[in-house]
């Protein structure tokens, strides 16, 4: 066995971040603009692959994968409200301020306040 067997066979190897990093790194690339980014995150993620520190790449995949969580939250959140925006109207109750949701294109509608019972007409 060469020494460079032994080498790979120690390393940390390719993880999940390494291939977005890369998928990333390949997409910079297309544009001449961030190319040379594009090449540094190629090459970072070969560096992780072949890394003997597997606690640190171990470390940077969990904060990666924490991080994903929270985007992929928002993105949520965010489909979750526009889905509300197209969906209903928000109006004011003109007596307490309670904020009352309505469907949409419901033409004139009474609303009722579900705080305190004032009734308004909106035209939804
Ligand atoms: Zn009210």
């Amino acid at each position: 066995m060469n020494k460079y067997t032994r080498y790979f066979k120690d390393s940390y190897g390719w993880d999940k971040l390494s291939t977005y990093l890369s998928i990333i790194g390949l997409l910079l690339m297309l544009s001449k603009y961030s190319s040379l980014f594009g090449l540094m995150l190629i090459a970072a993620a070969t560096f992780r692959s072949i890394s003997k520190n597997k606690y640190k790449r171990y470390r940077e995949l969990q904060a990666f994968e924490d991080f994903s969580l929270i985007f992929r939250q928002r993105i949520y959140r965010l489909k979750q409200n526009l889905y509300s925006f197209r969906n209903y109207k928000t109006f004011k109750c003109p007596n307490c301020s309670q904020k009352l949701r309505v469907p949409r294109k419901q033409g004139k509608i009474v609303v009722t306040c579900k705080k305190c019972g004032t009734e308004f007409k909106k035209k939804s």
